[in-house]
């Protein structure tokens, strides 16, 4: 590197060599993460205005032998590109299934939520729907007690397939939470097409909501459309009582942030809910 002058166009840049030396390894460290069994998922509690839980949030967690936990918005992405997200997202829903039958056995826990998200490439495969209801029957789960998230760009690309496919989860019983809302391409007319159950406030109207007053705004119009449309509203990264209060006030009664609890690992989360429930 030392032979490159200052005006000499670098093709082989160090650093961007290394990077992409780097992308690479973690790629092929990913194909074969699933069937070395280093994925898990942690679990973030979802409350209403009591503090009750309403339920919680699958959220994935890569534990590389070498490096340590790897951050799902570095894997994610990386998995998505790669076809990955595919045995992944599936291993996702399995679990998620089997998280919803061992709570139905307890009265306390029984009514729980368990949130999952889909990313485009598994919402887009033709047997996504069969997928769902497949991994819903060998958990003997409730489907009532399944939610999908999904994200406004992976809806938007076919509408005719996506409300499909929606219908007929929705059919069997599965709900639905439009994940992010704000940060993508949400018109009122798909809003109005697709059969949704709750709108998800993104957390980066939920960070400065006492500080900014777009944000203020935007959070108070999130919540009065969804009153309007008849949908549930839920808001994510909530982070101190003051946002919580506002939001309250507005109509919000749907939380989940550090305010209440992190993601948990599944120990955790069993005291979590003990502490909560008395399960
Ligand atoms: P997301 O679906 O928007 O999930 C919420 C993210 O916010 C999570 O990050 C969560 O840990 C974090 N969070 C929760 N409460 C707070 C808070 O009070 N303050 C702040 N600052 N952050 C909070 P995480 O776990 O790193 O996940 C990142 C993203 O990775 C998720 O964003 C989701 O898009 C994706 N992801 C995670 N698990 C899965 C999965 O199983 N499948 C797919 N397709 N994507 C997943
Ligand atoms: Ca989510
Ligand atoms: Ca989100
Ligand atoms: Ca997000």
């Amino acid at each position: 590197a030392k032979t490159a002058g200052r005006n000499t166009l670098r093709f082989f840049d160090p650093d961007m060599q290394q990077a992409v030396t780097a992308r690479a390894a973690l790629e092929s460290d990913l194909r074969q993460a699933l069937a070395q069994d280093e994925f898990l998922l942690h679990w973030q509690p979802q409350v209403d205005s009591q503090g009750e839980m309403l339920g919680v949030e699958a959220l994935l967690r890569w534990k590389h032998p070498q490096r340590g936990m790897v951050s799902p918005a570095v894997f994610i992405p990386l998995a998505e590109e790669t076809g990955t997200i595919l045995p992944l997202g599936r291993w996702v829903l399995e679990t998620a299934c089997a998280q919803i039958a061992a709570w139905a056995a307890r009265p306390e826990t029984a009514g729980l939520t368990v949130a999952v998200n889909v990313s485009v490439l598994q919402f887009r495969h033709p047997d996504f729907v069969d997928q769902v209801l497949a991994e819903l029957d060998k958990a003997g789960a409730n489907p009532r007690r399944l939610k999908l998230e999904l994200t406004e760009s992976l809806l938007v690309s076919d509408m005719e397939e996506t409300v499909t496919k929606m219908a007929a989860l929705k059919r069997r019983g599965v709900c639905f939470s439009l994940d992010d809302f704000g940060t993508g391409y949400s018109s009122l007319y798909y809003l109005k097409r697709l059969p949704l159950d709750q709108l998800k406030i993104d957390q980066s109207f939920v960070r400065d909501l006492l500080s900014d007053p777009n944000d203020a705004a935007i959070v108070r119009t999130i919540v009065a459309l969804a009153q309007s449309l008849g949908l549930h509203v839920i808001a994510e990264g909530v982070e101190n009582e003051s946002q919580q209060q506002f939001l309250a006030e507005h109509g919000c009664h749907a939380y989940q942030g550090y305010l209440f609890s992190r993601p948990l690992a599944a120990e955790q989360l069993q005291a979590f809910l003990e502490a909560r429930t008395h399960a």
